[in-house]
């Protein structure tokens, strides 16, 4: 394998709670990169809805040329309640950076030991380890700002392509194909759809069967979203690999961070041929701003998908490795409850919390 150990990470460290979580996780960043010897260069980029409020501008052109010359990018979260622009939409300048970066693939990992705290009980050895692919750049969400709307009648459409939904196919069997190497799944694919009712889902799915035939190694289903929604809280143990459109996708994953104990440890990453950005699915988290009471774990395991995609990207095991150590040390803090905040019934601080990954992470072996 290569011998590149040196990556540039343009980091948005964003809104409310954005830079409170960045600020452990580049700490353990720079740790477990040590422990590998691999370099990583942060470089802090503006952007976001307070810098809107004090420049007029969410995402500068500096910024976006920035998250273009990365090879990632990290993010916290972006947004504020009260900072909008004059129409009155958010300001979401990650949706900006999906689009200009051609991000298709939402990855949203759910993962969950029997010792974890979840509104769901698990059997005694058993393990929830699936991944959820949400579209992210069409789908219903193409609709964005295109709406008509009158007095008696509202419209919005759904836009799925071939293009598009090939190559997000085509991401997921890669997906299954690498977790089941790596033993963390059976090599399945679930298309989630609604093929029974709407011509567009039928298409989308056709387009996922003629991908499926070329990947005989894998195994390919389909199911409805209102199933998967039941079968996600039933027997969300049996699941491998997720692939939806992007409104399904949306809905889909936060019942995946409700699986898993909250928002406070879902991470996710946007994915596209040639870039990627990381960051939580939670939002800033505006109402517990400025009180060190967040709760960094999802950024942290973003950080982890971070070097996990760096690894494979450009062939460097280390990075594979030090994303995985990374991983498995908040996942042990997580079942040996240790450090948690309060979203988790713990009383620790953010900083605390960010301690106990670092105490874990010297005994965790690759
Ligand atoms: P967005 O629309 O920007 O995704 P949202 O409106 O869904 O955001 P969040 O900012 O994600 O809202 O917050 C939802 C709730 O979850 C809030 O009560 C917030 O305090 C809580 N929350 C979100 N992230 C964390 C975190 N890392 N630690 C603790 N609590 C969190």
């Amino acid at each position: 394998m290569s011998m590149r150990s040196s990556f540039d990470i343009a980091v948005f460290e964003g809104d409310g709670i954005g830079p409170e979580i960045m600020r452990p996780t580049l700490a353990l960043l720079d740790r477990v990169a040590r422990r590998h010897q691999l370099s990583l260069r942060f470089n802090e980029v503006p952007a976001g809805a307070a810098l809107y409020a004090s420049t007029g501008e969410a995402l500068p052109a500096a910024s976006m040329e920035a998250a273009r010359k990365a090879d990632a990018v990290l993010l916290g979260a972006m947004g504020l309640p009260d900072v909008r622009y004059d129409d009155g939409t958010e300001i979401s300048p990650q949706i900006d950076l999906r689009k200009e970066l051609h991000l298709f693939a939402g990855v949203r990992p759910v993962t969950l030991s029997e010792d974890q705290r979840s509104p769901i009980s698990i059997e005694p050895g058993r393990r929830v380890d699936f991944v959820l692919i949400r579209e992210s750049t069409e789908g219903l969400f193409w609709s964005l700002g295109r709406g008509e709307v009158t007095a008696d009648e509202a419209r919005e459409t759904l836009v799925i392509t071939r293009e598009t939904s090939q190559k997000l196919f085509r991401f997921a069997f890669d997906l299954a194909a690498r977790r089941k190497s790596e033993g963390r799944g059976t090599g399945r694919v679930t298309c989630v759809d609604k093929a029974n009712v709407f011509r567009a889902f039928a298409f989308f799915r056709g387009i996922f069967d003629e991908e499926a035939t070329k990947r005989p190694d894998l195994a390919a289903n389909h199911a409805y979203v209102d199933a998967m929604a039941l079968h996600m809280i039933q027997k969300p143990w049996d699941l491998d690999v997720l692939v939806t459109e992007n409104m399904f996708g949306d809905i889909l994953s936060d019942l995946g961070a409700g699986l898993m104990g909250g928002l406070g440890v879902a991470p996710s990453a946007d994915i596209g041929d040639q870039h990627a950005v990381f960051q939580p699915c939670h939002g800033s988290a505006p109402d517990i701003a400025g009180q060190g009471a967040a709760n960094p774990h999802a950024m942290i395991l973003s950080a982890a998908m971070m070097l996990e995609w760096l690894g494979h990207q450009h062939q460097v095991t280390t990075a594979i490795s030090a994303g995985d150590e990374l991983r498995r040390a908040v996942e042990r803090t997580l079942s040996e409850q240790r450090g948690l905040t309060r979203d988790l019934g713990g009383d620790c601080s953010t900083e605390e919390a960010g301690r106990a990954v670092a105490e874990l992470l010297e005994g965790v072996t690759a």
